[in-house]
């Protein structure tokens, strides 16, 4: 009788685990889009990390696999899909080093706009980007700011996780080295790794290098590409060395809880796609004013590259392009 009930609660076990909808995109099959759409509120979140040395003890992949837990644990707590593995971003200054994967910069930037289009394309109203590199937000705050460039039926949110001065004191009474230095491979995301994956942290390998801020060049008020590289020329800054997974949990937990917080706010967001088309509606008008011959030409256009992309359907081309001749 007990082997009985120990095989039902196996087999009830096994259909609870099948019924829970995925959140990662490749996991979902295809005929549960709609339900994930649903349950998603047309979010999907973009996880972009980065293959690149991590002092010399981390793992290349340290950001992408920051980002990939992120997601995981987030939504957990607040559904949204998740996209897969997504790793190509600003990372010029580590080329001399081993690992290191930089595409061109306009691949980049073209890769990550096709990205977005496709996410949308497949129903995702709202992107949720989560970045784990620190090379990357420079380009990823300019990405987003371009997406006012051209009208989209889409928005892209970017996240940067909260933090409260409980948190603060909570880092503060667990870490070890000064802060001022902490950056990269250093205490701080040495730790979360130890945290979420310790077997791919060699931590002995931690002091072969130095990771101390060399300070090789210093021109007041002028920022260079080589300033990391004249900095850091071993792509590591801080002590790996201290790391602890204690301080590792305390960090995780609040940007876990932070993502989770913004997704559920995203979710319910509506003003955000609101204004943007109220923006476009007066970008295409100058705020009433008509278009000028060249703007109706250039709004044809692009009205056009839409149709043949096949962003819009020849019946919302026939529409907007009548709006357009009769402004
Ligand atoms: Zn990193």
């Amino acid at each position: 009788m007990k082997r009985i009930c120990f095989a039902l609660l196996l087999l009830s076990t096994n259909i609870a685990v099948a019924q829970t909808l995925p959140a990662r995109w490749d996991e979902l099959v295809a005929a549960d889009w709609p339900k994930a759409m649903t349950q998603s509120a047309g979010t999907c979140i973009l996880p972009i990390g980065i293959l690149e040395k991590h002092g010399p003890h981390a793992p290349i992949g340290s950001d992408l696999i920051h980002v990939r837990e992120w997601a995981a644990r987030a939504t957990k707590k607040e559904y949204a899909v998740v996209f897969p593995d997504y790793f190509y971003g600003q990372i010029n200054e580590a080329r001399h080093q081993p690992g290191t994967f930089a595409l061109p910069p306009t691949i980049v930037w073209d890769l990550l706009q096709a990205t977005c289009d496709e996410i949308a394309r497949n129903g995702f109203k709202k992107i949720v980007i989560i970045n784990g590199h620190g090379g990357n937000p420079n380009l990823l705050q300019y990405f987003v700011q371009s997406q006012l460039n051209m009208k989209r039926d889409y928005a892209v949110y970017f996240f940067t996780p909260g933090r409260d001065s409980a948190y603060n004191a909570s880092v503060q009474r667990t870490r070890k080295s000064d802060p001022a230095g902490d950056s990269h491979a250093g205490e701080n995301e040495t730790s979360t790794l130890l945290y979420l994956r310790p077997e791919l942290v060699k931590l002995d390998s931690a002091k072969i290098e130095s990771g101390e801020n060399l300070r090789r060049l210093a021109i007041p008020n002028v920022y260079t590409g080589i300033w990391w590289y004249a900095s850091y020329p071993n792509h590591y800054a801080g002590e790996g060395a201290v790391a602890t997974a204690q301080l590792g949990k305390v960090i995780t937990e609040n940007t876990v809880e932070s993502l989770a917080k913004a997704l559920k706010a995203i979710k319910a967001d509506t003003k955000t796609i609101a204004l943007q088309n109220e923006f476009f509606s007066r970008v295409a008008t100058v705020d009433g004013a008509p278009l000028s011959s060249s703007s109706v030409a250039d709004e044809l256009a692009k009205l056009k590259t839409l149709l043949d992309k096949g962003a819009i359907t020849k019946e919302e081309y026939n529409t907007a392009k009548k709006k357009v001749l009769a402004n």
